[in-house]
């Protein structure tokens, strides 16, 4: 029997926009509102998304059926995060969002003419409506970023690395531009368990993670391949640069002061360096950055190896 297809279907997407006031694509909607239907508006329609910027997108536009504004900003730098919309302009009026003893961010409104007592009374009252969506989104947001992160090194766990991974080697080949990995393995680890701890041990990683986070560009992501290895994945980066790169590392690590029950922990680690090749996967180039690391290994540790 051929099944049959439901006969009745509802497009949620076009279902809520229509329920929402958005009855066609391209109609503009500012037609003036009273301060009450604009908040009850406002409550539905920024429970649609749990994104900040497609909220404070809304907002901003919706707010401006009853005020209108040149800019919107937000910002929460804790949280690496700035969004800007609309122009610059003369006039601000900043307000300090928290809720329940916590900082949500500072959002600011703008405009070239000044605002008015009422209409700040309006922005605040509108505001409210901000409070919970925004707070989820910042919920929402926090738990997908620790979804991709190793909580111990604070690097990126092998979800991300993969990600990102198979992204640069998209971007690399469509664009023509150099991709390198360097495979890093702290030497000899498993003595620093066994003579001072696991506890010791975790210290150890944290520090030589901050100490390779610390020497890289802002544009350099780290990622936590194992227990004691990481992958260091170098966008836009020449065999040669990235042989640079991984040197500093291994600089960087030795010079790592650490100091466990009175003695000097000697630290080091070994690198594998591997530069994508015309056509190749990423699961090629991360074995040819790991058979480089293993040469490095073998041939006494404390030492860069570039693959063939
Ligand atoms: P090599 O120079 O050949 O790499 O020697 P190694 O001792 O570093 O390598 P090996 O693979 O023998 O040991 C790695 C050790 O790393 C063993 C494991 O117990 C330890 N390790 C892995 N993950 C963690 C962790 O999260 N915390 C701690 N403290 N130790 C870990
Ligand atoms: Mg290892
Ligand atoms: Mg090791």
């Amino acid at each position: 029997m051929i099944p049959t297809p439901p006969s009745n279907t509802v497009d949620f997407d076009a279902a809520k926009l229509q329920r929402l006031g958005y009855a066609s694509r391209g109609q503009r909607l500012l037609k003036p509102v009273s301060l009450a239907q604009l908040r009850q508006q406002l409550s539905l329609q920024l429970q649609t998304s749990l994104e900040v910027d497609r909220i404070l997108d809304l907002f901003f536009r919706e707010v401006q059926r009853l005020v209108p504004l040149d800019a919107l900003s937000y910002q929460l730098a804790a949280r690496d995060l700035r969004i800007e919309l609309g122009a610059r302009a003369n006039h601000s009026a900043a307000y300090r969002l928290s809720h329940q003893g916590e900082y949500m961010g500072e959002l600011t409104f703008r405009r070239n003419q000044r605002f008015s007592d009422e209409e700040l009374g309006q922005l605040e009252s509108l505001l409210a409506s901000l409070l919970f969506p925004l707070r989820n989104a910042l919920l929402y947001r926090a738990a997908l970023q620790s979804a991709l992160r190793d909580p111990l090194t604070d690097t990126g766990n092998r979800i991300a690395m993969n990600q990102a991974m198979q992204r640069e080697v998209d971007l690399a080949r469509r664009s023509l531009q150099p991709l390198s990995v360097l495979m890093v393995d702290i030497d000899l680890f498993k003595n620093i368990n066994d003579r001072f701890g696991h506890a010791t041990g975790d210290e150890v990683l944290k520090g030589v993670a901050a100490v390779i986070k610390g020497s890289l560009r802002n544009i350099d992501m780290v990622f936590r391949y194992g227990g004691e290895e990481f992958l260091v994945l170098l966008a836009n980066t020449s065999r040669e640069a990235a042989q640079m790169v991984g040197e500093r590392l291994r600089l960087a690590v030795m010079g790592l002061q650490h100091l466990e029950q009175g003695q000097a922990l000697d630290l080091s680690i070994s690198l594998g360096c591997a530069t994508l090749l015309a056509g190749e996967s990423m699961d090629s180039l991360q074995r040819r950055a790991d058979s480089a690391l293993y040469v490095s290994k073998r041939e006494g540790r404390n030492r860069l190896s570039m693959a063939g």
